[in-house]
Order: structure tokens, then sequence, then C-alpha cells
């Protein structure tokens, strides 16, 4: 069985036919996914989907959208009541000019606290940031703190090394299931299989033949497929150990 730790059904085509992604998600292994929540406004969708037992509910507020007023108390509240399994994605995009960077720094922190305050892992989404984001992540406060993931992870070992080394997990999707993909294939064939997870991301990045919007949970196994053919595994090592990863991480107990 799998786990895709990283798809946003609650945005479309999945959200229009949640019945039929799930149980397509069934007939592929897919046991669970994990459903990060992106902008305020999609908090509520993630606790409306969280009713299904496939689905275990992150939310969180996405730095594409930190200049949205972000009460805490509020995500604080919501957090408990969903019985999420971890504040998410949150991070930081330096790629983008807008949110400014100090507003993204600042509703990064103010999560990273309540993170470790509630001791729930994070979901973090970093590009063109990894130099900033590690930093934070190295300081006093946080180093030993947070737990978490970084998620659609596409960039080389050695980057990979410094999450290793601040206890992170590493998720892999679409990206190495493309064969042009060599930085990001290169980390998959060599991070410790015990600090992996699985992803799809969907309806966000494509696999390689699949458009962005046609992907669906369902796919992760496509992923793992990949990640077994690059480490010369078989299928049911990666997704044992990556389910087990999961499960140890949010915290998923079935
Ligand atoms: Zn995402």
């Amino acid at each position: 069985m799998l786990i895709d730790t990283h798809c946003h059904l609650f945005m479309d085509p999945l959200y229009s036919n949640v019945e039929g992604v799930l149980t397509r998600a069934l007939q592929n292994g897919v046991r669970g996914m994990v459903v990060p929540s992106v902008e305020v406004g999609s908090w509520e969708k993630v606790r409306e989907l969280a009713d299904n037992k496939m689905v275990f509910p992150a939310l969180g507020l996405h730095p594409w959208y930190a200049d949205e007023k972000l009460d805490i108390g509020m995500l604080e509240k919501l957090l408990i009541e969903t019985d999420s399994v971890a504040i998410g994605e949150i991070g930081l995009d330096f790629k983008i000019e807008n949110p400014i960077k100090t507003v993204q720094i600042t509703v990064f922190r103010t999560q990273l606290d309540l993170a470790a305050e509630l001791d729930l892992p994070v979901i973090l989404h970093c590009r063109g940031a990894f130099d900033e984001m590690l930093s934070i992540l190295s300081e006093k406060e946080y180093d030993g703190r947070i737990k978490g993931v970084i998620h659609a992870f596409t960039r080389g070992p050695q980057l990979a090394k410094r999450f290793l080394e601040l206890g992170f997990y590493l998720a892999f999707g679409g990206g190495v299931t493309r064969p042009r993909a060599k930085r990001a294939r290169k980390s998959a064939a060599n991070v410790p299989l015990n600090r992996i997870l699985l992803e799809t991301d969907a309806p966000s990045i494509g696999m390689d033949g699949i458009e962005p919007e046609r992907v669906e949970p369902a796919d992760v196994a496509k992923v793992a497929k990949s990640l077994a053919l690059l480490r010369g595994v078989s299928f049911e090592e990666v997704a044992v150990n990556t389910t087990s990863n999961a499960r140890k991480l949010f915290g998923i107990a079935q």
C-alpha cells in the first residue's frame, strides 16, 4: 500500500470528481493521502474532505498567500478540531516578488512557532530560498524542535544532505518520473529510504507523459515505480518503507 503525502484534493478537477479520484486511488493501492491547504479559503474545504477516512488534513498558509490575514488562533483551533496531521503547506518562495520576502518570513516563523508548540510536523514549500530556509530551521529555537518534510524535492544530493542533517524527510513526486530530471533523480537514488516520502502534488505538477491537471493521487504508484527503478530495489520495498515513513512522521495509525 501507498500514501500520497501531498495532494490538493480541494482543487479542480480533483474536487468535482472526489469519489472517482478516491476509488482510483484505492484501486492503485493508495490507502491514504495527506491534503495540505494553501490559502485561508481552502481550510474549510480541507476540513470537509477530511470526513473521508482516507484523507488526512494539513492546515497552514502557503507563502504565495502570506499577504492574507493569518489568524494564528483560528489556525490553532482548526488544526485541533480537524485532527490535522501537519501544518502545511508553509515555507518561502523567493521566485515570486509578492508577497515580499519579509512578509513571507514573518508568516513562516509564526507557523513554525505554532508547530513547535503543538508538536506537529510541517510540510515545507521552498523555491529560490533554500539558504534562508535552512538558516531559519537551524536556529536554536527551531533546530530539534521542528520535524517535517520538504515537499516536491527536485534539487541535488548536497542540498538533500542539509535537510537530512536537520532531521527532515524529503518528498519526491512527478519530477523523478522524468528521464531528464537528472538532478532530482540523483537525490532520489541516494537519499536513505527511511527518509523518503512519496507525493503527487496533484493537480499542480505533471508526470512523465501526464499533464498536471490529469495527475491524481493514484499516480503516486508511478512515482514509487520510478524510485524502485532508480534505486534498483523492488516496488514493494519502496512502498513498505515510504508508507512506514509517512505513518511515523504524520502519526497516521491505520
Ligand atoms: Zn502543494
